[in-house]
């Protein structure tokens, strides 16, 4: 666990996750590592914000010489209405990226998530299925078809599974199965007891299993044990935390660095 500071009584600081809770957050750890390695005085933070309270929290750091924030759950639609929304973060709904000076506000999570789908090197037209339609699936869905996804959606609640995909041009399942290319957990059914019933038989040899919640949860541990690939939730935290740090200081971070400094 990090220190979380209470928004009132932030130290100074150049960049702060906010968030409530936010104690467990990783980001502190992973940016100051960057800042370690690329020589920079720079410091992060972990800040607890509580709800309603984001808008003056963002103007009390901005007034204090913070350069910028990410937003961590609950208030990523708050800190946007604070923000000025750049064109991707206005098609996601969300942002998780803010630059205090400019006020903008941005998504690194798609971006992000994209970055971490390069090694695999799917072919054009390769087929997707995500499970859930929060916040984070949403993030995924507004640019998995622009990496060249055909890309379908489920969710426990087949109605939000519905909308997100008709917002987007997508297609909705009623059953989540594994025969796609790369099968995303979105849902926040981690390291718990509730999992999502998937019969990995179903998948072809070369199925990616994706799951964003971080470390070895059962859906990763059931596709694994089918003899699949897959990836976990740390990835992505340093691909949309190394975006974020580029988009605040222009510069690209060591991302082995950051995902080394969180393991
Ligand atoms: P969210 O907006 O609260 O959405 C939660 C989703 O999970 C909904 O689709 C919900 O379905 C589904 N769900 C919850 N409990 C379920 C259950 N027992 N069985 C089946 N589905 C269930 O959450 P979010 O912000 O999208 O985040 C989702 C997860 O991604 C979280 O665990 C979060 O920590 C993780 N995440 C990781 C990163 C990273 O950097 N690695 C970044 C962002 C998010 P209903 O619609 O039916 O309620």
């Amino acid at each position: 666990m990090n220190v979380a500071y209470e928004w009132h009584d932030v130290p100074p600081a150049d960049f702060a996750v906010i968030g409530d809770p936010v104690a467990h957050s990783r980001s502190p750890q992973m940016h100051e590592a960057a800042y370690r390695a690329l020589g920079l005085n720079l410091r992060y933070v972990a800040v607890r914000v509580s709800a309603g309270k984001v808008e003056d929290a963002l103007d009390h750091f901005r007034e204090f010489g913070f350069k910028g924030v990410n937003v961590t759950v609950p208030h990523k639609s708050e800190a946007m209405d604070w923000g000025d929304p750049d064109e991707l973060a206005e098609k996601i709904g969300v942002a998780n990226t803010i630059d205090l000076q400019s006020r903008i506000a941005t998504n690194t999570d798609g971006p992000g998530f994209l970055d971490t789908l390069e090694p695999f090197a799917f072919p054009q037209g390769a087929t997707a299925l995500i499970l859930g339609a929060g916040g984070s699936a949403r993030a995924i869905a507004a640019v998995l078809p622009s990496a060249g996804f055909q890309v379908s959606i489920w969710n426990r609640t087949a109605t939000r599974a519905i909308g997100l995909a008709q917002e987007f041009g997508l297609e909705s399942v009623d059953k989540a199965t594994a025969r796609f290319d790369l099968v995303i957990n979105a849902t926040s059914v981690g390291l718990s007891k509730d999992r999502i019933a998937i019969d990995w038989r179903s998948a072809k040899p070369a199925t990616v299993a994706y799951d964003l919640v971080y470390g070895k949860t059962p859906f990763l541990e059931e596709a694994t044990a089918q003899g699949l690939r897959v990836v976990d939730g740390k990835e992505l935290l340093v691909a949309q935390g190394a975006r974020s740090f580029e988009f605040w200081l222009g510069i690209r971070p060591p991302r082995d660095v950051m995902l080394e400094a969180i393991q």
